[in-house]
């Protein structure tokens, strides 16, 4: 892993999978991973694959966007935009669906 370029997410057999970062000393997350955790500054860390698939905790339309909060299966909350917008509830299975640098995700249906 290359700690100067911050890779947001990896593909697998065409499933994108979101990158994270673990502490070896407070064992925390970070998203987006980071040379340093983000929680107790350690650089004891290692790059994780998150799950591509979780749950709308908060969903918010801007203009034609709509800006949602989704709790990973494994936990983690990540930001990001629903595509296509106005579809998802909170509540609402999605499939992380990233394109570039966007964090987008989609109804997991
Ligand atoms: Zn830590």
């Amino acid at each position: 892993m290359e700690a100067s370029k911050t890779q947001l997410w990896s593909e697998e057999n065409g499933v994108h999978y979101p990158l994270a970062t673990r502490c070896a000393v407070c064992d925390r997350t970070s998203f987006p991973p980071a040379a340093r955790c983000r929680h107790c500054t350690s650089t004891e860390v290692q790059q994780v694959r998150l799950s591509a698939a979780g749950v709308v905790e908060a969903a918010t339309l801007m203009g034609d966007r709509q800006i949602i909060h989704v709790r990973t299966t494994d936990g983690i909350l990540l930001l990001g935009q629903a595509v296509p917008a106005g579809r998802v509830r909170v509540g609402s299975r999605v499939r992380f669906s990233p394109v570039a640098e966007q964090m987008r995700f989609e109804l997991d249906e």
